[in-house]
């Protein structure tokens, strides 16, 4: 199984409107185009070899709208390679055909029928077994493990070799399979969540049904879970989860002990939502679900809030951590606007929208649904710590007293602020020291930013307006701009940057003296230079505009 999101590789614009058809049965999926031949791709890459090599490297999986030839030829040298195999297949640029080429063992063949179902052809599957009996057999679904890969392969060619098999243990994904059954079959499938290695004439799956609940925690812990299951007769990989009691949810010791025997780590509210216990030892002990749902259902997850910022819009502007949170979460929470910047998104992805103005209730709600094990992202455009939702998300947090809430596991993941982003664009104005200001008197009097512009001014510090004016707030941009003329020379220099890093983007540069509310508005960021910023022409026409390092 792989669950990373796939590349759609394309080597040219005729292959797009394929590439467009698979993504829409994978919204994650990106489309990689070659540099200088493709517009439209979601990213570019400059040779075609390096760009599948790296691919499979990372063990993402690869949808080639090529041929098969090229793709073949690009991957061998890294085939022997230890490490990932992820599924890789070749697609015709035209959608006529799918061959699955790689990655039998990591779902390349339903990839490849997902993808033939899209285009409304037929896979081209190869692997014999597969055919056969309509499954692979070494390619259980989640909740199952093979005890031992080459053992099944030999398995599965007794069979195609004409042996018949009998079936021992509940193997429900296999109702539908061409398999075949004989009662006195010599061979058998045995599903068995216990230890042992399969015997010849035998395909061993282990089904993931071993709970395995800590009461004590220490650094230990993965140690002694192993001696447990040793001492039970229980294969190591049958082990489904580590159970704890909901008050250990901020425990990291366990997050890490569940990591290093890499399991889900669960939480249960009582003791009797658990089947009995198999099996007890000191701070420990082991249960066994009915089947590897029940034990997928038992007890939650701690949930995880991520605050994230998108930056100020360009894909290419947000750091990748976000990009994995925003893959990763159940439920967005945020002003509209910036939800529908944070696509691509799944449609069983729920999103929470609301006003740009309800943030605290927006906060508390997140925590709402992340108390209850889900992953949630609230999100901001620019920096969610910059007048943004990360102090809304802290100040709910640290008002309550719901330890629930205290146990959901939180991060901040930064973005790019408009300040930063504006000021990229224009050079370097905020190059030497600076401050970052609302001009919003929503949440602060006004008399408390009349006195910090006079402060800033008077310490000769560049300065990025926020929320510099709206429709509720018509004034205040030109009570500023004459309290700052008191301090500052007209020729001061003034950027302003209005819907930067979007199809909108228009970047100005002017004078203090020439600057009026009316150039302004709620989605321009103002940058009012230092008495030594200055500005020279650039050769694309316009002017570039800094503040030295330096300082006399
Ligand atoms: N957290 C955001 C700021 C939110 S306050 C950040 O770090 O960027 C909203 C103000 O930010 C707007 O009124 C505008 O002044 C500025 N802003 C946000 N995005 C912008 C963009 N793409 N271009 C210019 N200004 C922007």
């Amino acid at each position: 199984m792989n669950d990373n999101a796939a590349a759609i590789v394309i080597l040219g614009n005729s292959a797009l409107a394929t590439a467009r058809r698979v993504q829409e049965r994978y919204p994650q999926a990106r489309i990689l185009g070659l540099q200088g031949r493709v517009e439209g791709a979601d990213a570019l890459y400059a040779n075609a070899g390096d760009c599948l090599r790296q691919l499979y490297r990372d063990n993402t999986p690869i949808i080639a709208l090529c041929a098969a030839g090229i793709v073949i030829r690009s991957l061998a040298p890294v085939l022997e390679e230890k490490g990932a195999e992820p599924p890789v297949l070749a697609v015709a640029e035209d959608g006529s055909a799918v061959v699955p080429l790689l990655g039998g063992l990591a779902g390349v063949n339903r990839l490849a029928r997902e993808i033939g179902e899209a285009l409304g052809v037929a896979a081209a599957i190869t692997t014999s077994g597969e055919l056969r009996f309509g499954t692979c057999l070494l390619e259980p679904p989640p909740g199952y493990v093979l005890a031992d890969l080459e053992q099944g392969k030999r398995f599965v060619a007794d069979l195609l070799a004409g042996q018949s098999l009998r079936i021992d243990g509940e193997a429900p994904w296999l109702a539908n399979a061409r398999l075949p059954l004989a009662e006195d079959a010599a061979h058998r499938l045995r599903i068995d969540a216990q230890a042992g290695a399969a015997v010849a004439g035998e395909l061993l799956i282990h089904p993931r049904l071993v709970l395995a609940c800590a009461e004590q925690v220490d650094e230990h812990l993965p140690r002694h879970v192993r001696q447990a299951l040793d001492a039970a007769g229980l294969a190591h990989a049958a082990l489904a989860a580590l159970l704890a009691p909901r008050q250990q949810m901020g425990n990291a010791t366990l997050a890490d002990a569940a990591r290093r025997l890499g399991v889900p780590l669960r939480f249960i509210h009582n003791d009797a939502e658990l089947p009995p216990a198999q099996l007890t030892a000191p701070g420990l002990s082991l249960r066994l679900a009915a089947s590897p749902a029940d034990a997928d259902g038992i007890g939650q997850a701690r949930g995880r809030l991520s605050v994230v910022g998108l930056g100020p819009g360009a894909a290419d502007y947000m750091i990748p951590a976000v990009r994995r949170a925003l893959d990763e979460a159940e439920d967005l929470l945020g002003y509209e606007t910036y939800v529908n910047m944070a696509e691509p998104l799944r449609p069983e992805q729920v999103r929470h929208c609301s006003d740009n103005r309800e943030e605290m209730q927006r906060a508390r709600h997140a925590f709402a649904l992340a108390a209850s094990g889900r992953r949630v992202v609230v999100i901001s455009s620019g920096d969610p710590g910059v007048f943004a939702m990360a102090a809304a998300v802290m100040e709910a947090l640290h008002e309550s007293d719901d330890a629930h809430w205290h146990g959901v596991e939180l991060e901040v993941l930064p973005g790019v602020s408009a300040a930063l982003a504006a000021a990229a664009r224009a050079g370097a104005p905020l190059g030497h020291d600076f401050c970052l200001i609302s001009l919003s008197d929503n949440l602060k009097p006004w008399e408390v930013i009349e006195q910090r512009l006079e402060h800033a001014a008077a310490a000769d510090l560049a300065m990025a307006f926020y929320n510099p004016i709206s429709k509720a707030r018509p004034w205040q941009l030109g009570r500023a701009l004459a309290l700052l003329r008191q301090h500052r020379a007209a020729e001061t220099l003034v950027v302003l940057g209005r819907d930067i890093g979007r199809p909108a983007e228009a970047l100005r540069v002017l004078t203090l003296g020439e600057l009026e509310p009316a150039m302004v508005d709620m989605r321009t960021l103002v940058i009012i230079g230092s008495s030594l910023t200055r500005r020279f022409p650039r050769a694309e026409g316009g002017d570039w505009v800094y503040t030295p390092r330096w300082y006399r």
